[in-house]
């Protein structure tokens, strides 16, 4: 099987130093099995998302070095194939239209609250006739999730992960208007572009459950899975912008040489022997998921202005 990675930002914000270690694994992975790697810009959160920021992450990329293969799949313009794909899953019965109101929904959270529960969806609509909906509200599509036994996920990082399926409800794949959520989108394209393997922030862990669930009613075979631990700063809290520089566009202003922030980023949270000084050829020859370490790494600028030295 030929290997396909992909980098799959959101363009939020400038390519921060987590992602940008994210796209270097991924490449990494992709060069070292001689497979490919793509770039997706998941740029379906209209409001958040920028041209500035799609621009960014782009010459970040550029700049460390991580070609992609193809073009760049744009994400929002693929919504209308996210869609057919609810639409699908409610004509085989595996998803079904909720046509509960905002109030109705609030109550079920208010009501979960106050007796100490997990607020959920409770699945109300699975089984109702579409004739007793209330005047005015347009349905949301929601799959139906696994009510008993559980789901569980081969991590090539993490080891096997589970889940209680108890703790899945019925999540919207298609909003009253129609959009898809991220988690459609997600799952539609990485299907579509024939994505092998999935690595990303272990922040994602808890999405995959969700993402399994489509897979699933979809027939299609899941990728193989890593999550890999997020970067924290020197004092072992999660990395944040009170830790000094989080955008790659601010290194290059710094003046640290892009060998020197790539090299410190494959060392972060993976390992080959000792070895600290790698080259490209090196990393793509020694790049495995089996040595990614399981606990979060944490940045040290000491070490990348050695690096910056040795370059
Ligand atoms: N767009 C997501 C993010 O920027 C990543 C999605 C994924 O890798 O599955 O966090």
């Amino acid at each position: 099987m030929s290997v396909v990675t992909r980098f799959a930002p959101s363009p939020t914000g400038y390519l921060h130093i987590g992602g940008a270690r994210t796209a270097l694994f991924n490449w990494l992975y992709a060069r070292h099995h001689g497979g490919k790697f793509l770039l997706r810009i998941e740029d379906t959160d209209r409001v958040r998302s920028t041209d500035a920021a799609i621009h960014a992450i782009i010459e970040g990329m550029k700049w460390l070095g991580l070609d992609w293969d193809g073009e760049v799949v744009m994400q929002f313009a693929r919504q209308a194939l996210h869609a057919e794909v609810a639409n699908k899953l409610l004509a085989e019965g595996k998803a079904y239209r909720c046509y509960c109101s905002v109030d109705e929904l609030e109550q079920m959270r208010m009501a979960a609250m106050a007796a100490g529960k997990p607020v959920r969806y409770d699945g109300r609509w699975r089984d109702r006739d579409p004739k007793e909906a209330p005047e005015g509200v347009k349905p949301v599509i929601r799959i139906k999730a696994p009510q008993s036994g559980k789901t569980v996920v081969k991590d090539e990082v993490q080891g096997e992960v589970e889940v209680g399926n108890e703790q899945l409800d019925d999540m919207v794949l298609l909003r009253s208007d129609g959009t898809p959520t991220y988690m459609l989108s997600v799952v539609v394209d990485d299907h579509d572009m024939g994505i092998t393997h999935v690595i990303r922030g272990d922040d994602h862990l808890t999405n995959t459950f969700r993402q399994v669930m489509i897979y699933d009613a979809m027939g299609w075979a899941h990728p193989s899975f890593s999550h890999i631990p997020l970067i924290h700063g020197a004092d072992g809290a999660k990395l944040s912008k009170r830790h000094g520089a989080l955008a790659v566009d601010a290194y290059r202003e710094m003046g640290y040489l892009p060998e020197a922030l790539r090299n410190y980023l494959l060392r972060l949270g993976w390992s080959h022997g000792d070895e600290e000084i790698i080259s490209t050829e090196q990393a793509v020859q020694w790049f495995d998921l089996g040595s990614v370490g399981r606990s979060p790494s944490r940045f040290d600028f000491t070490k990348l202005d050695n690096l910056n030295g040795h370059y």
